[in-house]
């Protein structure tokens, strides 16, 4: 087990307000000029939201990180390198060597149902599904195989007969029978196999190559995947870009199942993820960013939440733990939960321990001269000072690849608590939590006296705005301090609820 540094969350500094977005309508003016967007302004609005009319650089900020989201990128509404490498062929403006492979029309464990002109994706994808087949195949010998339809056209693209599969990420699949036939069938009609179908969601999730962005399906008895209209008959399955670092490093872990140990604990702890009923993310009132629906857990979701634990918290089971994770639950449901599909995707770009690149530059300051900090390669941007190279610490590189059955018990077992609603939440409506002895340290060369501590805290809430929690029984806030954000004050205690499975 590599032992994992301690690290204050960063994202305290990284708030968006509104000089943020004009920080941000700024970064993008000179994005439009250096890597050319500006002279395409019209097609790259209708690739992010052909339905908008008004548009202005804000817009683009907003509309920009929605698209992100929905991509599976860090949502930060900057039309960047990155960014802008895949927006430009979603738009139509050129075509992507990288979707290049094409899906046979069949192999092991699976089928094509679809044109031949249609099975283009990025290799990463096309591996992905020939493992969960091949996979399936030695599972189900006698089939039924998995029927799998479009992907995207070759360079990616707009598509004919999609929204979407324009990046060589998206996948339709058939839902699976209960006949062993090997034909479409709908979700809820004679023939459909509720059971196979949750299968393949799990082994599609779990797949070990790249990771599952989000999936659409419309059987709320289905774990893992989100109702969206016209989804009856297919599972649409999007996967996450690959990242650019080596096959090892993008490859999301696949989930294996620990063994049984101290069978007296086990009913608290999860013994196979892929199959474990987890519990539903809930609001009793809409948060400022206005009502949002239940939120189902994934096991993807409670494996980057035991990854969280030992970044943030230690690993340990103790009430620490859970107040930085009723923080989180509470900051996804109530906040942010337009800007990322999945509490996944909000935990690895939240939490400095998940990010592949750290993106705070102070953090990145704090760690490039350490040994073990590994430079991602490129400079953090105005306003951080000019040379201070990406990068994270290799420790925390290794915790984002720890497979499940490698992680600590501890974590694990809060982790599986935590996603099936029974940890209590000991700090309220509280979404942000921050080192405030830290930064005073950071700041002025030396520890504070508990009376300057309290002072700096409130005074960091009150820039921010927010509101610090006050002292709560058993919770030593100089490590951790616990704030509220002022536009919750209306909401009852307790309005964010895990209710179990
Ligand atoms: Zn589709």
């Amino acid at each position: 087990m590599p032992v994992v540094p301690r690290m204050a969350p960063e994202w305290i500094a990284e708030e968006a307000g509104s000089s943020d977005i004009a920080r941000k309508v700024e970064r993008n003016r000179q994005y439009a000029t250096t890597l050319g967007w500006g002279a395409h302004l019209p097609a790259l609005r209708r690739a992010l939201n052909r339905k908008r009319t008004a548009w202005d650089e804000a817009a683009l900020v907003s509309e920009a990180a929605k698209w992100q989201a929905r991509t599976g990128l860090a949502a930060d509404g900057l039309v960047g390198p990155a960014t802008w490498s895949l927006l430009r062929v979603a738009a139509g403006l050129g075509k992507d060597p990288a979707v290049s492979v094409q899906l046979p029309d069949s192999g092991p464990g699976f089928h094509s149902t679809g044109r031949a002109d249609h099975r283009f994706g990025r290799a990463e994808t096309v591996r992905a599904l020939q493992a969960v087949a091949a996979a399936w195949q030695r599972a189900h010998p006698r089939g039924p195989r998995i029927g799998i339809g479009d992907i995207s056209l070759r360079g990616g693209g707009p598509i004919p007969g999609h929204g979407s599969h324009r990046l060589g990420l998206d996948v339709d699949i058939r839902p699976l029978r209960d006949d062993g036939r090997e034909a479409p069938v709908l979700r809820g009609h004679p023939g459909y196999s509720q059971e196979l179908t949750q299968e393949l969601v799990d082994r599609l999730r779990a797949n070990g190559v790249l990771r599952v962005h989000f999936i659409l399906f419309n059987d709320p008895g289905v774990r893992g995947v989100q109702r969206w209209k016209n989804h009856d008959n297919h599972l649409h399955v999007r996967f996450a870009p690959p990242t650019g670092a080596p096959a090892s490093q993008a490859a999301a872990p696949a989930i294996s199942v620990p063994g049984r140990q101290n069978a007296g604990r086990t009913a608290a702890r999860p013994t196979a993820v892929g199959s474990t009923a987890l519990g539903t993310l809930t609001t009793l009132a809409p948060g400022p960013a206005g009502p949002a629906p239940p939120y189902r857990f994934s096991p993807e979701d409670l494996l980057w939440t035991a990854r969280f634990v030992i970044g943030e918290s230690g690993g340990r089971d103790d009430l620490e733990t859970h107040a930085v994770l009723h923080a989180m639950f509470n900051r996804y449901a109530l906040l942010t939960r337009h800007r990322y599909g999945t509490f996944e995707a909000f935990l690895r770009a939240c939490s400095t321990p998940l990010q592949r690149v750290l993106r705070d530059w102070r953090a990145a300051r704090r760690h490039m001269h350490r040994a073990d900090y590994v430079r991602t390669g490129d400079t953090y941007e105005a306003p951080a000072p000019p040379g201070i190279p990406r990068g994270q610490l290799r420790a925390f590189h290794r915790l984002q690849q720890l497979p499940w059955d490698r992680l600590p018990d501890a974590a694990r077992t809060v982790a599986f608590r935590a996603l099936t609603g029974a940890v209590p939440n000991p700090v309220g409506n509280a979404t942000e939590f921050g080192s405030t002895w830290q930064y005073f340290r950071d700041r002025y060369r030396r520890s504070p006296n508990l009376e300057e501590w309290r002072q700096y805290t409130e005074a960091l809430a009150q820039r921010k705005g927010w509101s610090w929690i006050g002292p709560v029984p058993g919770i030593d806030q100089t490590k951790n301090a616990f704030f509220t954000d002022r536009r919750l004050a209306g909401l009852p205690r307790g309005a964010v609820r895990v209710l179990p499975p």
